[in-house]
């Protein structure tokens, strides 16, 4: 299928940056205000400790921000956790969900990441929801069939006037400098829209399938021409505006 899907340029700050990095935030919201804007949509997702100021420094540009987690409750006995409605309520219009660290580093399983996609729709908020084989998987032949049971799981059910993203993150990309081939990319891509369309219908047709795994201004463009790769999921090469914003360019 052709991209005729307006792409996202996503940039997940991890837990990375301090108020300083606000004018990272303010140069990409200057950017993607100015007559060189890029030609796509662009979202950060800085720290729960950011937000609040990325949102109102960007209050006037299209750059959108987003949370890198949610709770699965909307309130209650959670010490240390975000809701959704409070990203929501903070100024977030995208939040990730079933990122690999958050998989491995707090044992989230599918459940839980759907779990978090419903709470984050019922806020108001487009969940961006990852899914992404090992590398020990990957040497199996598994790579497809672990990405479709994560799909499986992970992927909520859907109202009408809601909408969710993908995002197709090989968990042995990620932060490595290694990215996955172009046929790989090709293969896996077009699995997810078919997976998508078999579930949701024209709104699988519709949904974005972002690729994430050192991503860099060097590989971009190459990866963003993909059929089915409907934009970028930026860890590392997020954190500079310049870096970034070379990456939606090349959108
Ligand atoms: C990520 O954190 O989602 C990611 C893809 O990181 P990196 O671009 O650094 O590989």
């Amino acid at each position: 299928m052709p991209n005729t899907i307006r792409p996202l340029i996503a940039g997940n700050w991890k837990m990375n940056g301090l108020r300083a990095s606000l004018r990272e935030i303010r140069a990409m919201a200057e950017k993607v205000s100015g007559k060189d804007r890029p030609d796509c949509d662009v979202l950060v997702c800085p720290p729960a400790t950011l937000l609040a100021e990325a949102v109102a420094l960007s209050a006037d540009s299209p750059l959108a921000t987003g949370g890198q987690n949610c709770h699965v409750a909307r309130t209650g006995a959670h010490t240390g956790d975000v809701s959704a409605e409070m990203l929501a309520d903070a100024g977030a219009r995208f939040v990730i969900v079933g990122h690999s660290e958050r998989r491995s580093d707090h044992g989230e399983t599918d459940g839980v990441v759907q779990a978090k996609a419903r709470a984050a729709l019922d806020a108001g908020l487009v969940p961006i929801i990852c899914v992404g084989e090992t590398g020990a998987q990957r040497l199996d032949a598994l790579a497809i069939t672990v990405v479709e049971h994560q799909l499986d799981g992970s992927v909520p059910q859907l109202q009408e006037n809601e909408q969710i993203v993908i995002a197709y993150e090989p968990v042995w990309a990620i932060g490595t400098g290694e990215v996955a081939t172009p046929a790989d990319i090709l293969r896996m891509h077009a699995s997810i829209r078919d997976w998508l369309v078999s579930r949701l219908a024209l709104k699988g047709q519709e949904t974005r399938i972002l690729y994430g795994g050192s991503v860099k201004p060097e590989n971009a463009a190459e990866i963003l021409a993909l059929a089915n790769v409907n934009g970028g999921l930026v860890g590392g090469a997020s954190l500079k505006a310049r870096d970034f914003l070379a990456i939606a360019d090349a959108a």
